[in-house]
């Protein structure tokens, strides 16, 4: 569904994108996780056609991004890191614009505002101007508004950022239904957790090039099934082990504070990287 070879993007001497390849799978969902500044939403923004591409090509739904650059566009739907809706007008307004903008009759218009309210729950609310919408609301407008015509893939650029917890997963199951319903999803975070809940294959991006894709319980595996976190002098240091039993037994071993725990994907993160990933 996504095609990307030797995608680069430079703005003056940073490489923002620098040279990803990259296939993602119809109905897959995907996710690129990295920093601040890692090239997660330059990579998106040159997918939905909002910056120009810099060498390389992307392919979306079998549609080259600079030679049919249109018919590329149609093929995606994009919730923008930002909230960018009209906050001055109602939910069925903000609907009924990007319905429009892609040339769909008034009947047609109707019909998904009524259905697309109903599946992200905000029916109660389509006359409601979009100021008086918290933030979690809003994020499911912005979702409502991506599907309006029907994209394949649907781009979500850090969909939960700023969300309290409760929220957050409510916007998850939101997601992994509109995944489930057929739509391929790439998804950009900084939230181990939410790429390790939602995501099929994870991409780690790190200044601009994937420095690791595979499942996360792939990149899990790759460190054991267990760590023990233990301070030295310098920090936290983590040892990995394949059984409980190891870890067990190495933190009986340790002469000071330390915690078994399960890996996870952050492990693999900076194990990979050697970075924080969260900001
Ligand atoms: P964040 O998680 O903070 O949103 P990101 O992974 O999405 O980060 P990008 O926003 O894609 O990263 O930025 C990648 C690099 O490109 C950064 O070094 C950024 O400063 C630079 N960059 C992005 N957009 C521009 C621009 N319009 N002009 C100049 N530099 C830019």
């Amino acid at each position: 569904m996504i095609r990307i070879e030797k995608l680069q993007k430079l703005y003056g001497k940073v490489k923002a994108v620098d040279s990803i390849d990259l296939a993602v799978h119809p109905g897959e969902l995907f996710a690129f996780l990295g920093p601040n500044g890692a090239g997660k939403t330059t990579t998106i923004r040159i997918l939905t056609g909002l910056t120009r591409i810099g060498s390389g090509q992307a392919r979306i739904g079998g549609h080259d991004i600079v030679e049919s650059p249109r018919e590329a566009k149609r093929q995606c739907g994009l919730v923008p890191q930002h909230i960018n809706l009209d906050n001055e007008l109602s939910v069925r307004e903000n609907l009924e614009i990007h319905g429009r903008l892609f040339g769909m009759n008034t009947q047609a218009r109707g019909q998904k505002i009524e259905e697309l309210l109903s599946y992200v729950e905000l029916l109660d609310r389509v006359d409601s101007l979009v100021k008086q919408l918290s933030g979690g609301l809003k994020r499911r407008l912005m979702i409502a508004r991506a599907l309006m015509h029907e994209p394949k893939v649907l781009f979500l650029d850090e969909p939960t950022v700023g969300l309290d917890p409760a929220i957050r997963r409510r916007i998850w199951s939101l997601i992994k239904r509109v995944q489930q319903d057929g739509t391929t999803i790439f998804l950009t975070t900084h939230y181990i957790e939410e790429a390790e809940f939602l995501a099929a294959r994870v991409a780690f991006l790190d200044t601009g090039k994937i420095v690791a894709l595979n499942t996360p319980q792939a990149l899990m595996a790759s460190l054991g099934e267990w760590a023990v976190d233990r301070m030295n002098g310098e920090g936290m240091e983590t040892t990995y082990f394949a059984t409980r039993d190891q870890a067990s037994e190495y933190a009986a071993s340790q002469d000071c504070g330390v915690t078994l725990r399960r890996v996870n994907l952050e492990d693999a993160f900076l194990h990979l990287t050697g970075k924080k990933v969260l900001s």
